[in-house]
């Protein structure tokens, strides 16, 4: 019973205690001494006796500590192996890298993608076991976005969109994702486009041609229908051209820098705005002083005319268009600003898709064929410019181009517009 155990130990000890006490007063009176000596007995009894059975307790704990020590390194190495037999099966590449860039481990589709090679690969300068291309230049530069589309080193006939993400301490983990199918479907757009739209030139500039040529006043009752046929042919037309400027600016990747020289720019904005309003809107320049811009003299025309062009279609008869080039910080700000009707700020991001419109019966009624701002974006790309827009429906909008220092000229002859 335990009851029992547990009163055992001390009753025996009571006991003992009375008898040393017994045996002390029998011999000569030395209870004390009799009561000393048997508690001193009884403490190394009792410290003995728990020394014996501290001694398998312990070596219990220890062994089951030892049992679940192994049993969890056993579960995290098994982890360990899943997780590397995952990674090394994942179709994209990933190098794990060392804080200096050195090869720590990659999978399968490294040695693919990549052409590193298992185990003399382990330990090289990543920058280095490449060979010279964009990808190598890259992994040097200090901050670096990703680079996308870039040739795979290990299958020259690949393209890859490449990434570094920061893991555990100051490591990295090189990604690449092989895009070679994507690239290659959208090429498979842009050629198709390209030729409909080149298909498509001839024929429209035929009907065009025969449609000017009938004189409304032969068949006066089929004048509108005329007029309605002209307008439609000649918007089917802007259309192709846009079409066909888009293709160029989508396959272009450089540009030939020319000296684009601001003041005679600005000015013939200014009367491209005004032949376009016809006297229904305020129409301003406010330009600063020697400054022009380097890069392609057509594309740049283009882009900036086309958002005077939308400022005068977008912004009702009284209102007011400010034109404006500046410096900002270290570069410089293109700027069109105006008091029209404005745009919902949920528009804003997806204004420079193609044919996208915030309202189709506006943009028609006007003219537009709706591929305006994915020319300006695609423009100022090739110039490393940004597009912004502001925006706040019933007031008017600014569309502001951003260009970099290295894109300015001090201007050959500066002089004021305003
Ligand atoms: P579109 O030929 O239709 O004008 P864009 O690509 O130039 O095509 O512009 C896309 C859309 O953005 C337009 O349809 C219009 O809704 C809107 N937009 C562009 N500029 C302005 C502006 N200055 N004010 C208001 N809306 C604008």
């Amino acid at each position: 019973m335990p009851t029992t155990r547990r009163w055992k130990l001390p009753t025996a000890c009571f006991a003992a205690l009375a008898a040393g006490a017994l045996l002390g007063w029998l011999a000569d009176g030395h209870v004390a001494a009799g009561v000393a000596i048997v508690a001193v007995a009884e403490i190394v009894f009792l410290l003995t006796r728990d020394g014996h059975l501290a001694r398998p307790i312990m070596a219990t704990t220890a062994a089951a500590k030892h049992d679940r020590l192994m049993t969890r390194t056993h579960r995290l190495a098994s982890s360990l192996r899943d997780l590397r037999r995952t990674a090394s099966q994942l179709p994209d590449a990933v190098v794990l890298l060392d804080p200096d860039q050195r090869v720590r481990w990659f999978n399968h589709a490294a040695e693919n993608l990549l052409g590193l090679r298992a185990p003399q690969d382990r330990g090289v300068t990543l920058g280095r076991r490449l060979p010279a291309s964009e990808l190598a230049e890259w992994l040097q530069q200090d901050e670096r976005e990703p680079l996308h589309d870039t040739i795979a080193p290990g299958r020259p006939d690949s393209q890859i969109s490449v990434s570094l993400l920061p893991f555990g301490r100051r490591q990295q983990v090189l990604l690449a994702r092989d895009t070679s199918h994507v690239t290659r479907l959208e090429q498979m757009r842009r050629d198709f486009v390209a030729n409909v739209s080149h298909e498509l030139r001839t024929p429209l500039t035929v009907i065009h041609g025969y449609l000017e040529l009938i004189d409304p006043e032969d068949a006066p009752a089929l004048a509108p229908v005329l007029d309605e046929m002209r307008a439609q042919s000649k918007r089917m037309g802007q259309i192709v051209e846009d079409l066909l400027t888009l293709s160029r600016l989508e396959t272009q990747h450089h540009i030939e820098d020319e000296r684009v020289p601001m003041a005679p720019l600005l000015a013939s904005l200014r009367k491209e705005a005004e032949a376009l309003s016809q006297g229904r809107h305020t129409i301003a320049v406010e330009a600063d002083t020697g400054l022009d811009l380097l890069g392609s003299p057509k594309d740049l025309h283009s882009a900036l005319s086309n958002l005077v062009s939308n400022a005068v279609r977008y912004t009702p008869a009284g209102g007011s268009i400010t034109i404006r080039w500046r410096r900002s910080g270290d570069g410089a700000t293109y700027s069109v600003s105006d008091t029209g009707y404005g745009i919902p700020s949920s528009h804003l991001a997806r204004l420079t898709e193609r044919f996208y419109r915030v309202s189709s019966s506006r943009s028609r009624g006007t003219g537009g064929t709706g591929l305006g701002l994915s020319i300006v974006k695609h423009v100022l790309n090739l110039h490393q410019a940004r597009l912004s827009i502001e925006s706040e429906p019933g007031r008017g909008s600014t569309f502001a181009c951003h260009f970099g220092p290295e894109r300015l000229l001090p201007a050959a002859s500066g002089h004021d517009e305003s």
